[in-house]
């Protein structure tokens, strides 16, 4: 396809935007439908002091191509009560789901009281869905006692059930925060352990029956109506390691370019049609904005980063791991883009938080690895960028910089510093990178990482190769994070355990084990 008929193709992308986002003819509030339209679940996500944003997506026939919904839009019916046998309703009001948008809802609430739970439910033609819970952010202007919150990527459906989230279901916390990789695109693995039984998603229609067979797992479901999520994405949910616009090895303008920004647009458009986000990051052909931020009271402000769409391509193009080269230091490669970069810069230097959250994908830490390269994937690939974000939270003393990690299918405590060069630098921020929900599969011990490693990367404090989840609890004073992993997630029914805690304290951005 030449990049004329790719640019065609995205306006009248945009036109169906349009469309979809008016109301015409007849909006059904009654449709015929030939199952249980919920199967999905529900969701709720991005809360502010005021409200927060309800999602579902009718699909009677969840893999199906149009969900086994009628090709019209349909009136969905959204309630929010101060109790869960939804008894005394504080707002009502009707949506409209749209085929263009895969027939998702994404109510936007406001006007609600800070600092509380509510619970909520859809109806639709006499089925209501289940009743989920979610919170509204303390006022703007509060100093919340503690922050508790789970933080969870990269969960490859066929490699593993979902044990983690039937885990963190028990935990007593405000928030989810998801790092990405919350599908593969691919086909199953040979040695799956479950299946979803379809093949690699290029297309809008594939990419929605992928979102349709993760989200019809149970603990899946359970988790998001028990707590509002707050999502970025990484690689996976269009394909592996791409970057901005480019795939491996394709670093021209040309055919492969466009195909990537196709799949983009479709991958990014299944992406918000089953993510609980607001109308701002509705996307436009192959471009999303899903950088924001949400502050939890004056306690914790979470900026969300993307750092897939406006990355530089690789170094040397092939997304391979690297010796270091001196060309990592060109200040001009980038994996924030100038606009996201000058958003994080300005808004940490403006935070009235005490904890700064850069929640985001790939690992910050400068590892060194056993055989002498780099990760050119990660942040290492962008060297110069890396060193002028540590250098302007050490030099613009932002209060309490602490990174949260997906993408890497295993737990560190890092302790971030500017120039591995200079190894007696004091820390500027320290790294949780949490392990995977599935991807990997099971790991029942840790191969140790061995003196040379550590001799190279003292500043990683703790790894940990097996699958789970990490839980955070933040308040004034300190920052406390616990490993939660499991042993196997090949079959059913793993136990939690808890692989290692560790606190920060507020000031001395050093990791203490607990
Ligand atoms: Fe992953
Ligand atoms: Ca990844």
């Amino acid at each position: 396809m030449s990049r004329r008929s790719f640019l065609v193709g995205s306006t009248s992308f945009a036109a169906a935007a349009l469309l979809a986002n008016r109301t015409f003819g007849t909006v059904t509030g009654s449709p015929r439908l030939p199952g249980y339209p919920f199967t999905l679940g529900i969701a709720s996500g991005d809360p502010l002091p005021d409200g927060f944003v309800l999602w579902t997506r009718l699909a009677p026939r969840p893999v199906e191509v149009g969900g086994g919904m009628p090709a019209e839009p349909v009136e969905v019916r959204w309630e929010v009560a101060e109790d869960e046998a939804m008894r005394r309703l504080v707002q009502t009001g009707t949506a409209t789901a749209s085929p263009s948008w895969a027939h998702s809802v994404h109510v936007e609430v406001a006007g609600l009281r800070p600092d509380r739970w509510y619970w909520y439910r859809f109806r639709v033609g006499g089925e209501a869905s289940p009743v989920g819970r979610t919170r509204t952010l303390p006022a703007p202007d509060a100093v919340p006692e503690r922050l508790r919150f789970a933080f969870a990527s990269c969960q490859k459906y066929d490699t593993g059930f979902y044990t983690a989230y039937e885990h963190m279901a028990r935990e007593d916390i405000d928030l989810v925060a998801h790092l990405g990789d919350y599908i593969y695109e691919k086909a199953d693995a040979e040695d799956a352990v479950r299946r979803h039984g379809l093949p690699t998603s290029i297309t809008l229609d594939d990419y929605r029956s992928r979102y349709a067979a993760y989200k019809s797992d149970p603990a899946l479901q359970a988790m998001h109506a028990l707590v509002p999520w707050i999502v970025t994405w990484d690689d996976h949910e269009v394909t592996n390691d791409y970057a901005g616009p480019f795939t491996k090895n394709n670093l021209v303008p040309g055919p492969a370019r466009d195909q990537l920004l196709l799949r983009r647009a479709a991958g990014y458009q299944a992406y918000y049609e089953h993510m609980p986000l607001r109308l701002t990051a509705r996307p436009s052909g192959p471009d999303m904005l899903l950088y924001r931020r949400l502050a939890f009271g004056r306690l914790a402000n979470f900026h969300v980063l993307d750092t897939r769409q406006y990355r530089s391509h690789w170094l040397y193009g092939n997304g391979k791991d690297q010796p270091w080269d001196p060309a990592m230091l060109d200040p001009a490669r980038s994996i924030l883009g100038d606009r996201q970069r000058d958003w994080l810069y300005r808004g940490l230097s403006q935070s009235p938080c005490e904890w700064n959250v850069l929640a985001q994908q790939v690992m910050m830490t400068r590892i060194l690895q056993s055989n002498d390269t780099y990760m050119m994937d990660k942040w290492t690939g962008f060297e110069a960028e890396r060193r002028r974000t540590l250098d302007y939270l050490r030099t613009q003393k932002i209060r309490n910089p602490v990174v949260i990690t997906g993408d890497i299918h295993c737990n560190w405590a890092n302790e971030l510093i500017e120039d591995v060069d200079r190894l007696d630098a004091p820390p500027v921020a320290t790294e949780f990178a949490g392990t995977s929900i599935t991807s990997g599969g099971d790991e029942d011990d840790t191969p140790p990482k061995g003196d040379r490693f550590y001799a190279a990367n003292p500043f990683v404090k703790f790894f940990n190769g097996q699958r789970g989840y990490v839980h955070c609890e933040v308040t004034p004073q300190a920052w406390r994070t616990d490993f939660r992993t499991l042993s196997y997630v090949s079959r059913p029914g793993a136990p939690l355990h808890t692989a290692a805690s560790y606190l920060v304290e507020s000031g001395r951005p050093r990791l203490n084990r607990v």
